[in-house]
């Protein structure tokens, strides 16, 4: 059993300035795992002034001494990696291998390439006649979904560090185990006190805190649009920059020439992935209508042997992270048959055998783009087929979203490809698969405004500021 009752602030563990706590429930099993405090608004005002305190120094730092605080903050992330991995299986449901493998990975790849990016970044460029300075915006905000919960504190809190912010990251209630450790391994490092501090609460009180208050020069948030939007509002009155990075409907368009029972078998895994909780998840998979009997033939294949069941074994997907999460995601099962939507595999209900735990049966309908399945983030198990007539009707579906974040084109031809991705409204297209930490990430439309990873990452979290003569 977990007990995180402390918060970080300035340097130490802080009791909360009233008790207040909360228990986790692990997802796998329905039962509690731990208890955490829930912060007020006094514990964001302490945190926020250490923060302060902290940017007139930090602020000022070299790039040599920020450098050598995230390599201390690699070694101890190293050593504690396992252990972080353990943390996001119990508090998210992620298969161990998943927990320990990518979603550790992910925040060690956001923190390398930081170190990357501060060692070559031009903080001060002669442009003619003025001097163009990157200074650091101040105090940040960090509000973190649970759905991958390494990547996105990571991909926050080391470019902020590395631009020479302070910073109060609020993690996600559902999963706050991790976040828990990494302060724990930020204080390890030697991290000055105040650069880094940490309230855990709700959002609605710590969030709310946050944006509006006058002292946080910026917010940088991922998660649900209708927070994001809130979180535009609450920040308006006090003008801070708020960086969104909100949800998806992606589209992964699989093209004649592609290799289709592959492609749509690595559609169908991948969207199956993270228990489909995941922001950029090709959702929508668009194959050739001439094909489509081909691509539900592989699509149900491998949907089938998608394995569910306990994280802590050797399975390809866990439960999805809450009770409510599973309802929403049941809701919108129920919703596709509704509306008319062709099961082809899974449905409603837990998989055969699994009686306890949020366990969603890996699911797969075949669609048009008009139905609610199609339009809306599930963020569950749950893909839909969309049969397309020619190239041009492919990409017309694919923008056919008020989500912009991810895409996915598939194809033997790599530069016809590319032409596609040309087209389509999203802020990331992975074409035939890829992976790069360097490439920016954030979206179109209602999908979010800002970019984060690499050096784009960096850009959220500075000033730019003219010398001029
Ligand atoms: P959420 O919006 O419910 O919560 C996200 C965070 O915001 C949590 O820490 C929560 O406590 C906090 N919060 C809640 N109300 C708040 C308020 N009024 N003010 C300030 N903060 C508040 O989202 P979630 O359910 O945790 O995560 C799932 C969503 O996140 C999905 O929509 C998904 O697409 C999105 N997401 C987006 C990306 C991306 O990079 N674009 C990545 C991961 C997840």
């Amino acid at each position: 059993m977990r007990e995180y009752l402390k918060f970080y602030i300035d340097g130490q563990w802080v009791d909360p300035t009233t008790p207040k706590t909360a228990e986790v429930i692990n997802p796998a099993t329905e039962a509690v795992s731990g208890t955490i405090s829930l912060g007020s608004a006094a514990d964001v005002d302490k945190a926020v002034a250490a923060a302060r305190r902290a940017f007139a120094s930090w602020g000022e730092t070299s790039v040599k001494d920020r450098l050598d605080i995230l390599l201390a903050i690699q070694s101890e992330y190293a050593k504690r990696s396992d252990e972080l991995g353990d943390a996001v299986v119990e508090e998210m449901g992620a298969p161990v291998g998943l927990g320990r493998g990518f979603h550790v990975g992910l925040g060690a790849g956001h923190l390398q390439t930081a170190i990357d990016v501060l060692k070559e970044f031009p903080f001060e460029q002669q442009k003619g006649a003025s001097l163009i300075r990157y200074e650091p915006i101040g105090v940040c905000g960090l509000i973190t979904p649970w759905n991958w919960p390494m990547n996105q504190t990571c991909v926050k809190i080391f470019p902020a560090l590395a631009a020479g912010c302070t910073m109060i990251l609020k993690p996600p209630q559902l999963a706050p185990y991790s976040a828990q450790i990494l302060a724990e391994i930020i204080h390890d490092a030697g991290t000055p006190a105040g650069v880094f501090n940490m309230v855990q609460g709700q959002g609605s009180v710590i969030g709310t805190a946050l944006s509006t208050h006058q002292d946080v020069d910026m917010i940088s948030f991922t998660g649900s649009e209708p927070v994001g939007v809130q979180i535009q509002k609450d920040a308006a009155e006090t003008v801070k920059r708020v960086g969104l990075e909100l949800g998806g409907k992606s589209a992964w368009i699989v093209l004649d020439d592609a290799d289709l029972a592959a492609n749509v078998a690595g559609a169908t895994g991948g969207m199956m992935g993270n228990s489909g909780q995941t922001c950029s998840a090709g959702s929508r998979l668009l194959v050739p209508a001439s094909r489509l009997d081909e691509a539900v033939k592989a699509a149900t294949e491998a949907c089938n042997a998608v394995t569910v069941g306990d994280p802590l074994t050797d399975v390809a997907m866990g439960p999805v992270v809450s009770k409510s999460q599973f309802n929403i995601i049941q809701d919108y099962i129920q919703k596709g048959l509704d509306e008319g939507a062709t099961l082809i595999a899974g449905g409603l209900g837990r998989p055969d055998g699994l009686d306890k735990g949020w366990f969603v049966k890996p699911t797969v309908f075949v669609g048009t783009n008009d139905m609610v399945i199609s339009r809306e983030e599930i963020f569950g198990p749950v893909l839909v087929i969309i049969p397309y007539q020619d190239e041009a009707d492919a990409i017309r579906i694919a923008n056919d979203s008020l989500f912009g974040l991810g895409g996915y084109v598939s194809g033997q031809d790599a530069d016809k490809c590319r032409q596609i991705a040309r087209k389509l409204r999203t802020g990331a297209i992975w074409v035939n698969g890829g992976f790069d930490f360097h490439a920016p990430f954030g979206g179109y439309k209602r999908s979010g405004n800002g970019r984060e990873w690499g050096e784009y990452g960096f850009h959220e979290y500075l000033e730019i500021k003219s010398i001029i003569g």
